[in-house]
């Protein structure tokens, strides 16, 4: 157990204790009470408790009230924060997102308002472990929890037309867990699951964002498509059978960009046929739609979404074109941002290959300086040498610089002269 996690248990039981004293009733709840009893490591502890945000915020002199017209208030202590929420019944959904109002109630009410029942229980940490009543279930949720199944609480088809972020929260929290989804409840999905129009894009971004960043995400990604939620969460029809490069995905060990852009790369390698196409060009317009369309489906930062484009142009660059390129053009792609991902994506189309790039890759960093040698010749040097800057600066830069990664150069002498010479000589 890590000490941050530990003290933030500390400090929920201490709020716990805290209202208590006061005469109100407290429970920890939600996902980090289904977490322990299955013996995981919650990642954040949550409150649940008959007091009013008014009385939270007294007892509590460091409270930020910024869910308070919900019911919910975030209490700070010793570094730590803890979500401290009254205890409500959702009211109706007709934007189906956000309850139209809340009422607070009683935990009864709490609990059938929650997703799933191994979410809706409640724990008393001020009980012994061995104590019976230490755990509250008032939905049946511990049954579930024993026999690993995600089950809606109440009635399965309204519960999941109230809410469309219940289905991906479904499809994420049982492969996470390893549960398998109710019958009901994955018909009820299948039934509303053209609807998740009634979620935000970021919403929907941050539960795929969620999935690929766990290990499971091979299983929550094919979960999507059984379930009919592959179409309307990636906002595309999916143009392949998917294949099984995410499943087969290993991260690189020395990732060269983040674990979404790898993964999502992946996923859209699996869901469509031509991104590698032959032609250069029609390989890149076809990266650049799919990549559009992704961007807004997922709500993708620009970040993620350059590192994806650049993750599969050179994978594509892997597949068609590393065995002719010369070791300038190699050195360079292995320079580039996104390269140890490709490889890795190359890996789970032809391992064979995937491993010699390896092994030229190790080969290339021990000739001429290696990989990404500084450069022995800049454009300041050119200028100061009365080179004036213009259109062809750059070329010539580049050419230097691969002739030395090439090791035609091996001193700035050398290079100044190359670049003198490509001055001079036509179509530069
Ligand atoms: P995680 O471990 O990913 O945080 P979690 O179940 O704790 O999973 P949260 O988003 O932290 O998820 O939500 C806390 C609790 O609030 C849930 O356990 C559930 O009881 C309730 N909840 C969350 N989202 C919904 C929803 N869309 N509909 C109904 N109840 C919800
Ligand atoms: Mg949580």
């Amino acid at each position: 157990m890590t000490r941050g996690s530990s003290s933030a248990r500390e400090v929920a039981t201490w709020i716990v204790q805290t209202l208590r004293e006061q005469g109100h009733v407290a429970y920890f709840a939600g996902g980090c009470v289904r977490d322990e009893l299955l013996g995981l490591q919650p990642k954040d502890f949550d409150v649940a408790t008959d007091a009013r945000p008014e009385k939270i915020g007294s007892l509590f002199p460091r409270t930020a009230h910024v869910g308070a017209a919900f019911g919910v208030m975030l209490v700070r202590h010793q570094g730590v924060t803890v979500e401290v929420a009254t205890f409500r019944a959702d009211g109706t959904y007709t934007d189906r997102r956000r309850p139209d109002q809340v009422t607070f109630a009683d935990e009864l009410a709490d609990a059938r308002r929650r997703d799933f029942t191994v979410n809706a229980l409640f724990l008393d940490p001020l009980k012994d472990i061995s104590s019976a009543d230490r755990v509250v279930d008032h939905v049946g949720g511990v049954a579930d929890l024993g026999a690993r199944v995600l089950r809606a609480v109440g009635d399965a088809d309204q519960r999941l037309r109230e809410d469309d972020l219940r289905a991906l929260r479904a499809v994420r929290l049982s492969t996470r867990l390893g549960f398998t989804i109710e019958e009901s409840t994955r018909e009820a999905i299948r039934r509303h699951a053209g609807e998740l129009s009634g979620i935000s894009r970021e919403r929907i971004g941050e539960e795929i964002r969620l999935m690929l960043a766990h290990e499971t995400r091979a299983r929550a990604i094919s979960t999507l498509g059984a379930l009919a939620l592959d179409t309307p969460t990636f906002g595309r029809v999916a143009r392949a059978v998917p294949g099984h490069s995410l499943a087969k995905l290993r991260i690189p060990k020395n990732p060269d960009c983040g674990l979404i852009a790898g993964t999502l790369a992946a996923v859209l390698m699996d869901r469509e046929e031509d991104l590698l196409v032959e032609d250069s060009a029609a390989g890149e317009g076809r990266r650049l739609e799919v990549l559009r369309e992704t961007r807004q489906a997922l709500c993708l930062s620009n970040e993620e979404r350059d590192d994806c484009l650049a993750i599969l142009k050179l994978l594509s660059l892997l597949k068609r074109e590393w065995e002719w390129a010369g070791e300038a053009r190699r050195k360079r792609a292995a320079a580039s941002r996104g390269f140890a991902w490709a490889n890795e994506l190359f890996r789970t189309v032809d391992a064979s290959r995937a491993a010699s790039v390896d092994r030229v890759v190790d080969e290339l960093g021990r000739r001429h300086g290696g990989i990404r040698p500084e450069a022995l010749v800049t454009g300041d040097d050119l200028v100061a040498a009365g080179l004036s800057p213009g259109p062809a600066f750059r070329t010539v830069l580049e050419r230097v610089y691969d002739a030395q990664l090439e090791g035609r150069i091996t001193e700035k002498a050398e290079g100044m002269m190359l670049a003198r010479e490509l001055f001079g000589s036509a179509g530069v």
